[in-house]
């Protein structure tokens, strides 16, 4: 198991120490709404409630584990990012860090757009009707059957990511008889991370085509000389779970810096320019993430000033949040199997998931709350770290927290924050099934993505 990785990069680990836990919190049956979906509170009995819907209940009827997502939250959130960057920007739903057909019907209605980055997801996105010209598509190797598919389709814009590609879309274009849209990824030599951010020169990475070096300004000559291509702006993201803005600023400049190039090379303006997503969410109450509107004004004055002083006329913004849409939203609902202290450590919680319903934890030292939701409880706090029910040392959820020394077999407990990036990286290790998610709403819920069934593991498993 890598202890060193972490999605905002490798220096993430001289941030974190190893065994770092902070004191427990002056009450824990306090729900702090930084972690909580909007409609999580506790009823009259102490037990967590969502949507208005009590967990004792959501248990009972779709069983442990479960995602439960706060569809209120996950709209309001999607209305607040529209409304922050308003009718002269685009929001695009990174749909890697959760897509299911329900949410792709919630997007379409609030207005927001869509990235997807494999043959699956532009399927999901199709099926439940999102319309093509509100799609983007990714990755940096997709497949000539994906290319195929999406250009037939009329995805608004693919995002080239290597020479090879755009040689590729163009051909495919040209020979459907279109001009598809498309933006270039450009490495820009920043790293973003949770609390800093590394402008650099060069970029060590799989992604995109670097700035550096003149490779970038290559990369559009040859773009804008292809029929089958219409360059319509340039594409960089920088990270994840960022917080400092300033990552986004060397960025923003770098780009600008190439429009400004382009501009004076080949005498066109590129329309759009996409800052990517990465934006940061709390996990745990130390986390202090920024409202949209915030992030909105931050990135287009940054925008703005660049193109005032390369004296360009400021392109039209796009951003890809997804974690900072749907992590918030959701919370994975575990039954408390075994309570084990180890004297002089800490107690080991084991709830019925695990690393194949969150795989973060083991990947990136990812940080989570817990909470015990199925009653309150006045016993003092125990340090525990809660585990799952894999054969694997590392099968870990929630590497340190409190819980009251009262726990119990037999009680739900909560983990936050588990929108994004759980469901869509869980796996069946061990076999395990995987969890529904369940949307609720003003007191109604409905499973959304259903549980996997023993049958499902027996169909693939052909003989
Ligand atoms: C992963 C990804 C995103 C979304 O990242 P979040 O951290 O979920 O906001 C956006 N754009 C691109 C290109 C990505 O690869």
């Amino acid at each position: 198991m890598s202890r060193s990785a972490h999605p905002a990069g490798p220096r993430h680990a001289d941030v974190l120490t190893e065994g770092h836990y902070s004191a427990p919190a002056a009450d824990l049956n306090v729900l702090d709404e930084k972690v909580w979906a909007r409609t999580v509170t506790r009823d009259a009995d102490g037990a967590l409630t969502v949507g208005g819907i009590a967990v004792a209940r959501l248990a009972e009827e779709f069983g442990t584990p479960a995602y439960i997502l706060d569809e209120t939250d996950f709209r309001a959130r999607c209305r607040a990012w529209a409304d922050a960057f308003g009718p002269d920007a685009d929001v695009f739903y990174a749909g890697k860090a959760f897509l299911s057909r329900a949410v792709v019907r919630w997007l379409k209605e609030e207005g927001l757009n869509l990235d997807v980055c494999s043959g699956g997801e532009l399927t999901t996105a199709l099926d439940a009707g999102m319309p093509a010209e509100r799609i983007a598509f990714h990755g940096n190797n997709k497949s000539v059957a994906e290319i195929e598919r999406a250009v037939r389709a009329g995805v608004g814009r693919i995002v080239l990511d290597s020479f090879q590609e755009i040689v590729r879309v163009a051909h495919i274009a040209q020979r459907h008889g279109i001009r598809q849209r498309v933006q270039i990824r450009v490495t820009v030599g920043v790293e973003a991370h949770t609390h800093e951010f590394i402008a650099t020169a060069h970029e060590d990475q799989k992604f995109g085509i670097a700035l550096a070096g003149g490779q970038a300004a290559e990369a559009v000559r040859r773009a804008l000389s292809l029929d089958g291509l219409d360059l319509i702006g340039i594409h960089s993201h920088i990270g994840s779970q960022i917080f400092d803005m300033a990552g986004f600023e060397v960025s923003a400049r770098r780009v600008v810096q190439l429009l400004a190039e382009v501009r004076d090379e080949h005498g066109v303006e590129l329309p759009e320019i996409d800052l990517g997503g990465g934006l940061g969410i709390a996990y745990t109450s130390e986390d202090d993430p920024r409202e949209p509107h915030e992030i909105a004004k931050a990135l287009s004055d940054i925008v703005t000033r660049e193109c005032e002083a390369a004296k360009l006329r400021t392109p039209r913004i796009s951003v890809e949040p997804g974690r900072a849409i749907v992590g918030p939203t959701a919370f994975t609902l575990y039954e408390v199997g075994t309570v084990k202290p180890l004297e002089g450590l800490r107690t080991y919680v084991s709830v019925d998931g695990g690393m194949s319903d969150n795989i973060r934890t083991a990947l990136y030292d990812a940080e989570y709350s817990v909470a015990l939701v199925s009653r309150t409880s006045d016993a003092e706090p125990m340090l525990v770290r809660v585990v799952g029910k894999h054969c694997e040392s590392g099968d870990i959820v929630v590497k340190d927290a409190f819980l009251p020394a009262d726990l119990a077999p037999g009680d739900l407990i909560a983990v936050p924050a588990t929108g994004a990036y759980c469901r869509s990286m869980a796996s069946n290790y061990n076999h395990a099934l995987r969890p529904p998610v369940v949307a609720v709403r003003d007191g109604g819920a409905r499973v959304i993505v259903r549980r996997e069934t023993e049958e499902d593991l027996l169909r693939l498993d052909v003989g």
